[in-house]
Order: structure tokens, then C-alpha cells, then sequence
């Protein structure tokens, strides 16, 4: 059995590190949890840190070291499978307030931040409310509003999400809608089966990107693509051949990272990206549109001869 890891560097930045393998060592009396990914380091954790199990996340707390992690497994049962051969240090008392400040806080900023880049969290974030009660659900969902994340989540999928997941998702979205609407409970669902790809094509809807001028004057050989509904931060992508944009940061650290510009039968236009991550920086969008003001001042700015 596998699971996601959520953990954490000396920082404290909170990271989805991508399928782990886990070992559960009776005989040191230890968990030991090995992202798949090299780059990220294995965890030791002693029977005698608090192990709390929360539906299909089993949240594990030191709170000696401060160091904290979650396991997110495909499903409840899963997780519980794990719960009978684990130590149960439950915290009662406070440990919704501890899951709460150690963990969905930050990935609530984390999606915040970058809905595009961290949609593995509101996969996993999306899929675990759903599982409560009535009850619970409502409060993690007023949660997620306080903190401006309930949209992100549930209601702009189509912008974040593997459309792998799509049908999936999309499922859950109508869960969370049936639940605000206060109609029937929804059906209890699992998730599907991991799989160890990385690579996450998305599709990018008409309202998330502009088609710009490049430095020639061009009209719409320049793309820019937003990464959150803010709109403050976005990335630069230029015309390649075709219908395709390349991003030329990228370019520049050797990085092919691309977006296609497509039409549905509908004539609604949308982006394909290729699913490399960036190499480069999300860039500030005025500081863009600066910049490219600077290079064709505004027509009025010319002098006539
Ligand atoms: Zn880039």
C-alpha cells in the first residue's frame, strides 16, 4: 500500500511530496515513511509522537521537534488498515485546533498562493471534507470561506485540476453543491487508485490568460497566463509555431514548458499546457504590462512630424 505524503522542510513551508513508501517497524517501534521522489527526505517516527486519524489522513505530530507530517491515503479504509498497526496517541481536546493551525491552514495558503502549481492540495483537500458528516463538513467548509479558499476548491475546478480528474472532480463539486443547497446526503465515493505520474496537463479556460503583443509589436504573439482569479501573477509565454506559446524563461533554464492555444465547438478559446512545471518565477502582471508599455509607449506619446 502506498500513500501521498504532506510534509513539512526546517522552514516550516509545508510540501505535497508526491507517493511515499512506509514501513512500520514493530521492533524499533517506529514509522518510517520514504518519499518515492529522492529529493525529498525520509521520516522516522517514533510510536510515542501523537498519531491522529482523520478519515483517509492519518496527521502525525512531534511536539518536541515541532516536526509534523500527514500521510493521505487513497481511502478511509486504507488509512484505518494503517490505524491497527499503529500506536493511537489521539490528542482529544485540541487536536481539531491542532490540525487546523498545523496543517489546512497552510495548505489553505498554500493553494492560495498558487492554485495552478498546488492543485495536488486541493485535490486531497477537496476529497477529505467531503467524507464528514453533515455536520463537520460545514464547519471545514466555513473554514475554507474564511479563508478564501472555498472557491478555489470547489467552484473553479475546471481552471486547476488534472483533467484526468476532471469527472471526478467535478463529482465532488456536485457534492459540495448538493450539500450547500441542503439536499440529500451525498453518496460516499473513494478515490481512484494513485498513479506515480507527474506530469500534469492542464487546460486553462479563456477568463485565465490574455493574448498580448510581443517586443516587435506583434499582435497576439505575446501570452500571458494568470495563476490565481486575482490576477496579480501570471506567466509569459511567446509565440512558437502554429498554436503553440513557449515559455521563454523556461527557455532560458532549458525548460520546455508550453501552452496551445485551442478552440471548443462552441468558439470558446483555451489553453493545453504541455504539464511541465516552470523552472522560472510567476512574474507581477503590472509589472509586466509596465514593462511592455515602456517598450510601445501609448500612441499619443509619439510625435508627429
Ligand atoms: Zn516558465
Amino acid at each position: 500500500m502506498s500513500a501521498e505524503l504532506i510534509a513539512f522542510d526546517k522552514n516550516r513551508n509545508i510540501y505535497y511530496e508526491g507517493v511515499c513508501d512506509f514501513f512500520i517497524n514493530q521492533f524499533s517501534s517506529m514509522l518510517v515513511v520514504e518519499p518515492q521522489n529522492k529529493i525529498y527526505k525520509s521520516i522516522c517516527a517514533p510510536f510515542t509522537w501523537n498519531y491522529v486519524y482523520k478519515k483517509n489522513i492519518l496527521f502525525v505530530f512531534d511536539e518536541q521537534s515541532s516536526l509534523h507530517f500527514a500521510m493521505v491515503f487513497p481511502n478511509e479504509l486504507n488509512c484505518r488498515a494503517v490505524q491497527n498497526r499503529l500506536p493511537q496517541n489521539q490528542i482529544n481536546q485540541q487536536e481539531d485546533a491542532l490540525i487546523r493551525s498545523r496543517f489546512l491552514i497552510p495548505i489553505f495558503n498554500k493553494i492560495k498562493e498558487n492554485p495552478l502549481t498546488n492543485s495536488n492540495f486541493i485535490q486531497i483537500i477537496a476529497t477529505w471534507v467531503l467524507q464528514f458528516d453533515d455536520e463537520e463538513k460545514a464547519v471545514l467548509i466555513n473554514l475554507m470561506k474564511d479563508h478564501n479558499v472555498y472557491d478555489i476548491v470547489f467552484t473553479e475546478i475546471h481552471v486547476y485540476t488534472h483533467p484526468e480528474h476532471d469527472v471526478q472532480h467535478l463529482a465532488l463539486f456536485q457534492e459540495a453543491q448538493t450539500l450547500l443547497l441542503g439536499i440529500n446526503e451525498p453518496p460516499k465515493r473513494q478515490r481512484k487508485p494513485l498513479t506515480n505520474s507527474t506530469i500534469l496537463q492542464k487546460t486553462i479556460p479563456e477568463s485565465m490568460f490574455e493574448l498580448h503583443k510581443n517586443s516587435k509589436g506583434e499582435n497576439g504573439k505575446k501570452l500571458v497566463v494568470f495563476t490565481s482569479p486575482s490576477k496579480d501573477s501570471c506567466y509569459c509565454y511567446f509565440w512558437k509555431k502554429g498554436k503553440i506559446f513557449r515559455c521563454y524563461s523556461c527557455k532560458d533554464k532549458k525548460k520546455y514548458v508550453t501552452a496551445r492555444l485551442c478552440e471548443n465547438k462552441d468558439g470558446q478559446r483555451y489553453l493545453e499546457l504541455n504539464g511541465n512545471e516552470h523552472a522560472c518565477k510567476q512574474r507581477n502582471y503590472q509589472a509586466v504590462m509596465d514593462e511592455a508599455n515602456k517598450r510601445h509607449p501609448p500612441i499619443s506619446f509619439v510625435a508627429e512630424c
